[in-house]
């Protein structure tokens, strides 16, 4: 087994996962994962950045298939005996102007970015290592999507007693609503992506409290973020911040040093604590 730090990144192919990755790259002080669903394109970013004279390894990973999340586990586990850095990337949005109906797009919308990335969280997070840092790429939107709830749902979301398996209740419900076009007479906002995202922030929450009393001596930081709006194939090319400047906040929270005891369980942008 090596006892060399690992990092692992997801939905990394392009994008702002693959500008964490070529920092990761620079600073962190061990083997960084590039992972993507496709291994062809997974590779072909690997190459890429061998290119720039940087050395990532690659491993699949596709965040909606369970086999594909227990195959990686076991594989750090066996390699690394565990993870260091863990960098939940890994997202979609269906374009403003995509027709496919409301109810199809909620459903695929939470099944990757909230439902992948708590089954990937289910089965590393006890890997992770003492003085191990994890990062979930939300976005602002979970915030205003958050203000367009109603009352009775923001409280929920705001809560500091809420389960995760209240939370995974309340995201099956959207879907559910939107099925019956019930979710705005339930409270919800009429965004997907932005009830998906206040998923990933309150279930970043969650898991902070988690490890606060259960793994309270391992010194282990975990937050949600936002990298901003940031010109990649998901937001277009008239987003002001390059990949790069994307990956500035997550790349910060996941090199958090082993000095900090915060922050944590936090929503993080710019690098700054936001109010949730
Ligand atoms: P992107 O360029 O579309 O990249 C998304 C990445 O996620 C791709 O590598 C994609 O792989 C991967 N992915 C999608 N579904 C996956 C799955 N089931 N399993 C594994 N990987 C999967 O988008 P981006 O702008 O870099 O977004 C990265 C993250 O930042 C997302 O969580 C997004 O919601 C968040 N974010 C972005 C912005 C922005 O302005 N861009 C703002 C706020 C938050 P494929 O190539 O195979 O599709």
């Amino acid at each position: 087994m090596s006892n060399v730090p690992v990092a692992v990144v997801t939905g990394s192919n392009k994008g702002i996962g693959l500008a964490i990755v070529r920092a990761l790259c620079k600073q962190f002080p061990g083997d960084v994962y590039l992972t993507a669903r496709d291994p062809g394109r997974g590779q072909a970013a690997v190459a890429q950045l061998q290119q720039e004279g940087l050395r990532a390894l690659f491993h699949q990973l596709d965040v909606d298939d369970p086999q594909s999340i227990r195959a990686l586990r076991d594989f750090l586990k066996e390699k690394y005996g565990g993870l260091n850095v863990l960098v939940n990337n890994a997202g979609i949005a269906f374009k403003v102007n995509d027709t496919t109906p409301f109810a199809v797009q909620a459903e695929v919308t939470l099944k990757t970015n909230f439902f992948g990335t708590r089954n990937v969280c289910t089965e590393l997070l006890p890997l992770m290592k003492p003085y191990g840092r994890v990062v979930n790429v939300s976005s602002m939107v979970s915030s205003s999507a958050l203000r367009g709830c109603s009352q009775e749902l923001q409280q929920k979301f705001r809560s500091d007693t809420i389960t995760e398996e209240e939370l995974v209740q309340l995201m099956n419900k959207f879907v559910e609503d939107t099925k019956k076009n019930i979710h705005q007479k339930e409270g919800w906002p009429n965004t997907a992506y932005g009830v998906s995202k206040i998923g990933v922030t309150v279930l970043s929450r969650i898991q902070a409290r988690l490890l606060n009393e259960q793994r309270k001596g391992d010194h282990i930081l975990l937050n949600a973020c936002c990298p901003g709006w940031v010109r990649t194939d998901m937001a277009g090319p008239q987003a002001p911040k390059s990949p790069e400047e994307g990956a500035e906040t997550p790349v910060y929270l996941a090199l958090l040093p082993s000095s900090a005891d915060a922050p944590h369980g936090q929503f993080v942008s710019d690098k700054t604590v936001r109010a949730w």
